[in-house]
């Protein structure tokens, strides 16, 4: 198989959905008109619908009306491509458009209707179809199923959807995404099986369907290996890699007034469909030597499939109702861009991870197993017979594979009858004790037991060959069959209409072109009369192509502002965003703690992503930081409340909290210091004197009485000095009973000092 190293474009092709119920329903004017002859799409402007504008015209590989069948596009646009890959190029299609605009519908279309049926499983019915009519050739078939969601890969098929997948990259195979599932499948119906689990599990993640999948991108990849042998008997292996992606909604999300999460979201949703678009512009702009491939995890993952080893095509999916005008002709203007990208597909022939080489080596591995199994059974055998009858038995002899199976049975009965019969003989012989007869019937029944493990061994190994060839497919079985052959035919007739539609339509777009040559070449005139009339109607032409023009360059200048302004608005959320977070920095991280951090950081290219160094080795010459404080003694840092709960219960283990210490900030003091007032020596001796514990008071009712009639005694019992005690104190009363002595049985009460006399 020669590679074809030569570069070919990216094939572009449009298609218009029908008017559907709600849109009729509104009266909505149809403002596309599709020339699928010239390949053609005209879109009227809707306001000024009259005279004065000029409706826009825009050409494309091949267009698609509302009456287009799902198998006309099949057969000819995606058909060619899905042959390539089944030769072992890399092929890749795209659904580009605004939501609702039939995007799933051209890649998936509806399931269990043969009609309406998409290109997905009309490229699993093409595959299997290619295979069972190949001849002397083996294929291996696997499918992956992934969505791209706000930049985060999930693996559609694996059992744990939480999981998020990553991009890697090696220099032989390029990028890839780690840990990605695939199923090798067998059949039509095995691969449809794969599609339903998937699409299933798009629609568990999602709490609302229609929104999720207009935010995120589906994409299905088939891989078709080939072994074949070339004519030096040598196996040659070629790797086909067919990518079927159904793109998010191109529309505008709005992102005003989105904030935090929103915002993070709103800024994701259409990165990789901007980044698309970037990618796309700088490849065909032919001045920019970088192609921001990295800036989106669908540009990076799909990178091949533009501007590099894939042959590829893209659907652009439009509307033709009125209100979506603007969506229709960004989606027209993007998609013809598209159309300058040049690919480099080539045959990717004897790749060093080729599944189908694992497998075949697998088989033959095992299959020298079970040889070298039935090698040492036979042997055994032969070595019996010649024991028994004495007969010459040539060992290691190759026998057929039928006669092999049949030999294998017999010998595993033989083996076993008699073990049985041995085991009867040794039952019915009464010449032996109970004891020695059990002994003997252990080991016959040891003995079986080995053999049927032995047995049980060998059929698994074989089941295991089994298994693993009837993977690895073969054609040509039924290629005789009648009815096979006559949907050959029909189907060759097929392309061959297919074929002759591209070049009518080529044929007629060349014409066109040579229609205004030849105007101009037309020179020379044979009245002066007809020269104005023709240069009146070449000047006519020729502003109605100025108008245009002027047209085109005034929308796409607009939308550029729209898309700047989107831009500036998304970058000033963004600033904000980031202004909260310095501020944040400043004010509650200590400058040290920052530098450490900033010193620690570093950019991972490899999962675009900010990482922080472990500690250990932020020095440069590897050192070892120093512990921390409050580690040593210990394997690892223990708060002292860990220290001294270890210590009063030993049974109790700490984990190291992973905190990051820092010294306590303290405040600066808005208090004074207590300080004592001055008092002099006087007042203090007599404060002490009274504030002397009261318990020590000893009371002589008896010196109370004199004391209250007439002068203080001299050196009476009471040890209070009373001079400087208030009269009306309690303190003079409480320790006294109320019945004071003043006169017998009358209580001492106070006198009332109120200004009510009484
Ligand atoms: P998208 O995936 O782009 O959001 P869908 O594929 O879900 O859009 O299409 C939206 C609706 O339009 C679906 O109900 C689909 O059946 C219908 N539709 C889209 N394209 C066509 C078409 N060419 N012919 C008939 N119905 C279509
Ligand atoms: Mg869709």
């Amino acid at each position: 198989m020669s590679k074809s190293k030569s570069s070919e474009s990216v094939k572009v092709v449009v298609r218009c959905r029908p008017m559907n119920e709600r849109e009729l329903a509104a009266n909505f004017q149809s403002v596309v008109g599709v020339d699928v002859k010239l390949g053609q799409i005209v879109v009227r402007n809707p306001r000024e619908a009259s005279a004065s504008e000029h409706p826009k015209v825009f050409t494309f590989d091949s267009v698609y009306d509302w009456n287009s069948k799902q198998i006309d596009l099949y057969d000819e646009t995606f058909r060619p491509l899905v042959d390539s890959v089944l030769l072992g190029f890399n092929g890749t299609i795209f659904a580009y458009g605004q939501t609702g605009t039939g995007k799933t519908y051209t890649m998936e279309g509806v399931r269990d209707d043969i009609e309406r049926r998409g290109v997905i499983p009309n490229s699993f019915e093409h595959i299997f179809t290619h295979i069972s009519r190949s001849q002397n050739q083996q294929y291996l078939v696997r499918a992956s199923y992934l969505e791209i969601y706000q930049e985060e890969i999930k693996d559609l098929l694996s059992k744990d959807q939480t999981r998020r997948l990553e991009l890697r990259e090696r220099p032989d195979t390029g990028v890839y995404v780690k840990d990605l599932s695939s199923f090798v499948t067998k059949s039509v119906r095995e691969i449809e099986r794969v599609m339903n689990v998937g699409n299933q599990n798009r629609s568990v993640g999602a709490t609302n369907m229609n929104e999720h999948s207009s935010r995120s991108h589906a994409i299905f990849v088939i891989t078709v290996e080939c072994s074949e042998l070339d004519d030096d008997g040598e196996n040659h292996i070629r790797v086909g890699k067919l990518n079927l992606v159904d793109l998010a909604g191109s529309e505008r999300q709005t992102k005003t007034g989105a904030q935090g999460e929103r915002l993070k979201e709103a800024t994701k949703i259409n990165l990789s469909l901007s980044a698309l678009g970037n990618v796309i512009s700088s490849l065909v702009d032919g001045r920019s030597s970088h192609i921001p491939y990295r800036d989106s995890k669908l540009t990076r993952l799909l990178q091949d499939s533009l501007g590099g080893n894939a042959r590829t095509v893209m659907v652009a999916n439009i509307g033709p109702a009125s209100y979506n005008v603007e969506e229709t002709l960004t989606t027209l203007r993007y998609s013809n861009r598209a159309k300058n990208i040049k690919n480099k597909p080539h045959i990717n022939e004897d790749p060093k991870d080729a599944l189908l080489r694992e497998f075949q080596e697998e088989i033959a591995r095992l299959k020298e197993q079970l040889q070298k199994r039935s090698g040492r059974k036979k042997k055994r055998r032969g070595r019996r017979r010649d024991g028994s009858d004495g007969e010459d038995q040539e060992n290691g002899e190759m026998e057929d594979e039928e006669e092999d199976e049949d030999d294998k049975a017999d010998y595993w009965r033989e083996q076993q009858e008699k073990l049985e019969r041995e085991r009867k003989a040794i039952m019915e012989d009464h010449s032996l004790v109970a004891e020695g007869k059990v002994l003997l019937l252990k080991e016959k029944e040891k003995k079986m037991e080995d053999l049927k493990k032995e047995r049980e061994a060998g059929e698994m190994l074989s089941a295991k060959v089994k298994a693993m060839e009837s993977k690895l497919l073969v054609g040509g079985k039924n290629i005789v069959d009648h009815t096979n052959e006559q949907q050959k035919m029909l189907e060759l007739r097929r392309q061959e209409i297919a074929e002759q539609k591209r070049r009518e339509r080529e044929m007629q777009q060349q014409m066109e072109n040579r229609d205004e040559e030849t105007l101009e070449l037309k020179e020379t005139y044979s009245s002066l009369h007809q020269e104005v009339d023709i240069k009146t109607k070449k000047l006519k032409k020729l502003f109605a192509k100025l108008q245009a023009v002027k047209a085109e360059i005034h929308d796409i200048q607009e939308a550029h502002i729209n898309e700047r302004q989107e831009l500036e608005q998304t970058q000033n959320e963004l600033t904000r965003d980031l202004k909260l977070k310095h501020l944040i920095i400043e004010n509650f991280i200590p400058l040290e703690e920052k530098n450490k951090i900033v010193n620690r950081a570093y950019f991972d290219e490899e999962d675009e992503y900010w990482k922080i160094k472990p500690i250990t080795r932020i020095e440069d010459d590897h050192q070892m930081m120093s512990r921390p404080l409050s580690a040593v003694g210990c394997r690892r840092p223990l708060s002292h409340y860990a220290r001294m709960a270890m210590i009063t219960r030993p049974e109790m283990r700490y984990k190291g909290e992973n905190i990051m210490m820092l010294d306590l900030d303290l405040p600066a003091r808005t208090t004074k210091e207590y300080q004592e007032p001055v008092i002099a020596p006087k007042v203090a001796a007599a404060l002490e004197s009274a504030l002397k514990d009261e318990d020590e008071i000893q009371v002589d009712a008896s010196g109370f009485h004199s004391r209250l009639g007439s002068a203080p005694p001299a050196g009476g019992s009471l040890k209070k000095p009373k001079s400087s005690r208030p009269r009306t104190g309690k303190k003079s009363s409480t320790p006294t009973s109320p019945y004071s002595p003043s006169s017998p049985g009358s209580p001492l009460y106070p006198q009332s000092r109120g200004l009510v006399p009484k």
